[in-house]
């Protein structure tokens, strides 16, 4: 086995959920939201867990996940930053180069399950990357800014990508260094920058490989997805 780092983003304030507490601290059967994020990559093993939050938040954090619930995998707690690849940046930037895999997970995707976690682990050694997706069972639609379509790519060839991101660490963050240097001028093209496989996609010279995720591995973004999370919740503890 190669030393697996477990980044985990809660640094985002979930403006979609309309509530003031961050998604990612909302109560779900008596727990938050994150604790069954970070309980799911303690369980599969991983060495050591980098949570990044909100600033303000690391006493918080630091009490409940650490002190509280006892994840003595958590090493280290850091600040987000802007946008999610700012938190991201964060992350990376305390892991030293060397040896490794670093999994980057959104804490807001509590439900992840052991298999997706093996699944993009095993292809990270194998192929340098494994990100976790599942086919799209819905018809996609590229639509311009007034709501007219422009195009309906095949259905076959679209994957709706989730997280884990796994990645060999010096990839990574090599990628996020370049990523730093060039940011204004990806912005000033109108670059969306949305996932970590984005930038992999930019600044390294291996393909990305996807690797099976789950229909349950949702992202809590919005009020009714906490009611699905729930049911998932229920089903699998
Ligand atoms: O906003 P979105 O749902 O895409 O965020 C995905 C994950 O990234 C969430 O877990 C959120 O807390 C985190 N995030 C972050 N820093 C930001 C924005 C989002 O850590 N600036």
């Amino acid at each position: 086995m190669m030393k697996t780092y477990a980044i985990i983003l809660a640094g985002g304030r979930g403006s979609r959920m309309q509530t003031d507490t961050p998604k990612q601290y909302l109560d779900l059967l008596g727990r938050p939201l994150l604790f069954y994020s970070i309980k799911a990559f303690a369980d599969w093993g991983v060495d050591e867990i980098v949570l990044v939050c909100g600033e303000g938040d690391e006493n918080y954090c630091r009490e409940t996940f650490v002190e509280k619930y006892g994840f003595t995998q958590i090493t280290q707690i850091v600040v987000g930053g802007k946008q999610r690849y700012h938190s991201v940046m964060h992350g990376l930037s305390v892991i030293p180069y060397g040896e490794g895999i670093v999994m980057i997970h959104d804490g807001a995707r509590a439900f992840v399950d052991q298999a997706t976690i093996t699944n993009c682990y095993k292809d990270a050694v194998t192929y340098g990357s494994g990100v976790a997706a599942v086919a799209s069972k819905d018809t996609i639609k590229v639509v311009d800014t007034d709501g007219f379509v422009k195009d309906t790519p095949a259905r076959s060839s679209l994957y709706i990508v989730q997280t884990p991101q796994t990645f060999q660490l010096a990839v990574i963050k090599a990628a996020y260094e370049r990523l730093e240097t060039e940011e204004t001028f990806l912005l000033e093209k109108g670059v969306q920058i949305t996932d970590d496989a984005q930038i992999a996609e930019l600044y390294c010279e291996k393909k990305i490989k996807m690797s099976a995720g789950a229909y349950t591995n949702i992202k809590v973004t919005t009020p009714e997805d906490l009611v699905m999370g729930e049911m998932i919740l229920k089903s699998i503890l």
